[in-house]
């Protein structure tokens, strides 16, 4: 019989929790969030992803005792010199709202023709077996799209109903949560780190 193995998931953002707990479970893997240990939202100081999950990562594995997965992601549009990049999540400022920040991206974009409006999000997944772990797993995926002119799509979260995925004919948020997982920038991290922990 397989073990199940518990880690801390160290975000509190309830559409990567969802996402993690539909690619980690079937494989044996118990998701906590990380607010089942108290663990704080760390100051996000670091100026790259990597920088960012690292902090995170340790943070929740400091206090939960367990290993820790920590995701920093977030949305780089060209025309847009690749913001809002590590700061995402805060787009349109505090108190973070992924409406608050669709409705910013939009206007930011109104001048920018169609042709001009690629973008790709970003993944970094970071790997801490326990806090002292001197080399932690990391990986970083892309997923290229294209920003809407309006929201399409009652799916995922964060900026999905603006990512249309030229190939597919759809927003991200018009993908199903397996779907999303198939070809995201998140679901191919994941399977990425998966291969490494089995090595
Ligand atoms: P973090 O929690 O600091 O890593 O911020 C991640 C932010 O990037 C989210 O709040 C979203 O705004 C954006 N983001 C990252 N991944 C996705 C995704 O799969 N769909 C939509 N937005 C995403």
């Amino acid at each position: 019989m397989r073990t199940t193995q518990r880690l801390v998931l160290a975000s509190g953002n309830r559409g990567k929790l969802q996402e993690f707990h539909r690619l980690l479970s079937p494989l044996g893997y118990a998701v906590h969030p990380q607010s089942e240990y108290e663990v704080p939202e760390v100051e996000e100081t670091g100026l790259t992803f990597v920088e960012n999950a690292l902090l995170k990562a340790r943070e929740a594995c400091r206090i939960s005792g367990l290993p820790a997965l920590a995701d920093d992601s977030g949305l780089a549009v060209d025309a847009l010199n690749g913001a809002p990049g590590i700061y995402s999540a805060r787009y349109a400022g505090e108190p973070k709202s992924d409406e608050a920040n669709n409705h910013k991206l939009i206007d930011a974009l109104t001048e920018v023709p169609v042709d001009q409006r690629t973008a790709r999000y970003w993944c970094v997944l970071v790997y801490l077996r326990h806090v002292e772990d001197p080399v932690p797993l990391i990986v970083q995926r892309s997923w290229e799209g294209e920003i809407l002119t309006s929201v399409r799509g009652e799916g995922g979260f964060g900026y999905d109903p603006l990512f249309w995925l030229p190939e597919l004919g759809c927003s991200a948020a018009e993908l199903d949560g397996d779907e999303k997982n198939r070809c995201s920038h998140r679901g191919l991290a994941m399977q990425s780190l998966l291969e490494q922990l089995a090595t």
